[in-house]
């Protein structure tokens, strides 16, 4: 097992910001919301609740579900000036794409790291690479295999373990033969946002859990299963909260005005 304790990771990390933010000129943080998403309000309430224990200055812009595309990206673009991060919860309603959304925030306040310019990386990937820096995973000529290819997550996190000279094979839902690449994995991370997808009962090697599903029962589960003895990252309580100290981190960059 080298995968360690991410709660007290995070708690150490958070303790650090707290310590290096200025009190006397915090950093500042836009968060965005439409409509009223249940799990939307349990991110940006714990979003805002992480700012407020380091220091940060947390301000959610809560829009009504029916705003307009153009609506939303006038909104972004008057109130970034005041901000040295913006950042937008997803989903939004249907009628409004998330790249229009994106696309408003200047790339230096892009704190999610969504934008293709965004001068930050995307929250997800960073804060999953800087913890398995801090447990040691040697990425060099590892290979790792990543299960998801979407913008946010999988693409961009194959980018930074290939920039870190590990050998990455990025899957999909078409690829042929999954369990071939699983089983010649050193590590492997699963970002498809499906129950019970990954079954590490033969899997001996670090798996990182980023899916966030709803089981049959309705509660809060990760893609794997059969993760006892395991080295398998919980599900809540594991890349959710990596997430969330890497987005702190990035505020707190955009604020020194530099990344
Ligand atoms: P996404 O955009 O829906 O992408 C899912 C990916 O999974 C796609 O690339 C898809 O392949 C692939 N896939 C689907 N079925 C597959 C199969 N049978 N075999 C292999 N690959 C398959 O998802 P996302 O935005 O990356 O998010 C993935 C999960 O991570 C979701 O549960 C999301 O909620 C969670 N998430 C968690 C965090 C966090 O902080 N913990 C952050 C972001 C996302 P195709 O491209 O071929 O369709």
């Amino acid at each position: 097992m080298i995968l360690k304790d991410i709660k007290e990771y995070t708690k150490s990390l958070k303790n650090y910001f707290s310590d290096i933010i200025d009190k006397d000129d915090q950093p500042q943080l836009a968060i965005i919301q439409v409509g009223d998403v249940e799990a939307s309000n349990r991110y940006v309430k714990n979003k805002l609740k992480d700012c407020e224990e380091v220091g940060i200055i947390g301000h959610r812009y809560w829009f009504d579900e029916n705003i307009t595309e153009d609506e939303l990206v006038e909104e972004i673009k008057l109130l970034q000036d005041h901000y040295d991060g913006v950042i937008v919860q997803l989903p939004l309603p249907q009628h409004i794409r998330s790249q229009s959304a994106t696309a408003a925030i200047d790339k230096n306040k892009d704190v999610d790291g969504f934008k293709v310019d965004s001068e930050f990386l995307p929250a997800t990937p960073k804060g999953i690479k800087d913890y398995l820096d801090y447990c040691g995973f040697e990425f060099e000529g590892a290979h790792v295999v990543i299960i998801g290819r979407s913008d946010i997550v999988g693409k961009p996190m194959a980018q930074i373990c290939t920039d870190a000279n590990a050998t990455v094979t990025l899957c999909h839902s078409k690829t042929k033969n999954l369990d071939q690449f699983i089983q010649a994995a050193d590590l492997i991370i699963c970002a498809v946002g499906k129950p019970h997808f990954l079954n590490c009962y033969s899997i001996h090697v670090p798996v990182i859990d980023v899916g966030i599903n709803f089981d049959e029962n309705g509660k809060l589960c990760g893609d794997c299963f059969n993760v006892e003895n395991r080295d398998v990252t919980p599900v809540p309580g594991g890349v959710g909260l990596l997430t969330r100290c890497a987005l702190l981190e990035n505020v707190i960059l955009a604020k020194k005005g530099k990344v």
